[in-house]
């Protein structure tokens, strides 16, 4: 017969197991939400509850949402609400062994699904600076009274711990990855999302374009009409790349005013035509920043993918053409 203590050893134990696989096998994720459903989990575990979610906290639109609520859907409230908004405005832990009487709770949820309430647990969670990045919820104590005491708190902080660090890897990663200008995924991004996920499609065979793109002559236009309308131009361009890109296509900030667009099974004809598609839209249209008309023209270098070559190397094809398509008169597409 095994005791309550050696059944949530082996249950951590087992959850830390998982937690270890999916890290080390999370080349698949871009984001982190595996590891917050484990650590979520291991929290449920060590505060013995029915379920627990971890809420992050997004300061800048004010809202807490949870990436991985088990036994729940994910959710997102304003961070003025509920025991969660509290506990964090607060700054301190809540324990409520009678939740409908609490003001604080709401109890919206509950009337929907007909779950029933009975003992609440709220964390905040914060990061290596002190700062709070959100909350870890406990719901139902099992077993005993049913009520939550000091110790679930004690119990429950190690998951808060990891949590927190999981958080904030998770928006280091995501800001070293992405470009704030022109909310494109940047170099960093690139080489990572090919080793994600390009990779594994080349090695099954999966043949893949890529197009170097060039604004032509752009110090001319941040010299014409300012930096600012520049920065637009920048924005206006990645929009349209964005715009004819296809789902599984992905297109990157490669540095100042270039970017490049990976196809996925896409051979050198349909590369080309998408370059050829890309120059005449951007060619016919206007740029509007700053209250003036910019009109502006892109040189593109494609080439198709070689799995016997490393990335940099087909990369520098592609900048090879890019270059050839300057050298020949620009607003052209190389291959
Ligand atoms: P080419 O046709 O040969 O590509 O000429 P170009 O003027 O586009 O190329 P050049 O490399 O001479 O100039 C690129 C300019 O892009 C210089 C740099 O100041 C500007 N730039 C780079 N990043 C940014 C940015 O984020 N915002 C703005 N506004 N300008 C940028
Ligand atoms: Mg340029
Ligand atoms: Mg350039």
């Amino acid at each position: 017969m095994i005791s309550e203590h050696e059944k949530m050893l082996s249950e951590i134990f087992s959850v830390s197991e998982e937690l270890y696989k999916d890290m080390s096998d999370s080349i698949k994720e871009t984001d982190h939400s595996k590891i917050f459903e484990y650590i979520t989990m291991l929290g449920k575990t060590l505060s013995e509850s029915d379920r627990t979610s971890f809420w992050k906290w997004d300061k800048r639109t004010h809202t807490l949402w949870t990436a991985a609520a088990v036994g729940a859907e994910r959710i997102v409230i304003p961070d003025n609400t509920g025991l969660v908004g509290k506990a964090l405005a607060e700054e301190r832990v809540i324990i409520t062994n009678d939740p409908y009487s609490d003001p604080d709770f709401n109890s919206e949820v509950d009337k929907k699904t007909g779950y029933v309430t009975r003992s609440v647990l709220v964390l905040p969670v914060s990061d290596v600076n002190g700062e709070f990045i959100g909350a870890y919820q406990a719901i139902n104590k099992l077993g005993g009274d049913g009520r939550f005491t000091e110790e679930d708190c004690r119990r429950l902080s190690l998951a808060a711990v990891i949590c927190g660090i999981a958080l904030e890897s998770e928006v280091f990663m995501e800001d070293s990855h992405r470009d704030k200008l022109t909310q494109l995924k940047n170099r960093m991004g690139f080489y990572s999302d090919f080793s994600r996920r390009y990779l594994k499609l080349i090695d099954s065979g999966t043949p893949f374009a890529l197009l170097m793109c060039d604004i032509d002559k752009f110090k001319r236009i941040n010299d014409t009409y300012g930096h600012n309308a520049g920065d637009e131009v920048l924005k206006y361009t990645a929009e349209i790349l964005t715009d004819c890109c296809l789902e599984n296509d992905g297109v990157y900030r490669w540095g100042g005013e270039e970017f490049i667009m990976i196809m996925c099974g896409a051979d050198k004809q349909t590369g080309i035509d998408k370059a050829e598609e890309i120059r005449v839209k951007v060619m016919d249209s206007v740029c509007h920043a700053e209250g003036k008309d910019i009109t502006l023209t892109l040189s593109f270098g494609v080439s198709v993918y070689d799995p016997a070559r490393t990335i940099e190397e087909n990369v520098s094809s592609a900048d090879e053409r890019l270059y050839v398509a300057k050298e020949s008169g620009r607003n052209r597409v190389v291959s």
